[in-house]
């Protein structure tokens, strides 16, 4: 068994971080350094699942229920439209191996993509 993550520890409370929305297998909480007006990331309970292309390929529904309740909470924090990002690997800026996606929104003005 590895480690409990970071994401881990904020979900069973050993670290503050306020859960601001959650579904069965899915919870939410602000970026702590956050990079858009609204950043939000949305990670699944389970943390068996290093990346998305680990999540895409073990279990696509709860791939499925991540993008759901991203959109959920674009519409209640912003005006609903968003940017999604998932960092996979630390080349491409992963720090968490625990796959998490960013939900940017509310008013983004510059884009790389
Ligand atoms: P990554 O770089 O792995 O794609 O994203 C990890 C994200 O987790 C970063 O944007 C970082 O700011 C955020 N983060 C790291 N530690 C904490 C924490 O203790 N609390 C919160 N709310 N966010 C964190």
């Amino acid at each position: 068994m590895s480690e409990p993550s970071i994401f881990t520890r904020i979900y069973n409370g050993e670290i503050p971080s306020e859960i601001i929305a959650q579904t069965e297998n899915v919870f939410a909480i602000r970026d702590i350094n956050p990079r858009a007006p609204v950043h939000l990331l949305v990670i699944p309970k389970t943390q068996e699942y290093r990346d998305v292309v680990e999540l895409a390929a073990g279990d696509p529904d709860l791939l499925t229920e991540m993008i759901g309740l991203a959109n959920t909470l674009a519409a209640e924090h912003a005006d609903g439209d968003f940017r999604l990002v998932f960092n996979r690997g630390a080349n491409a800026g992963q720090t968490v191996f625990h796959v998490h996606a960013h939900v940017l929104a509310g008013g983004l003005e510059e884009r790389s993509l």
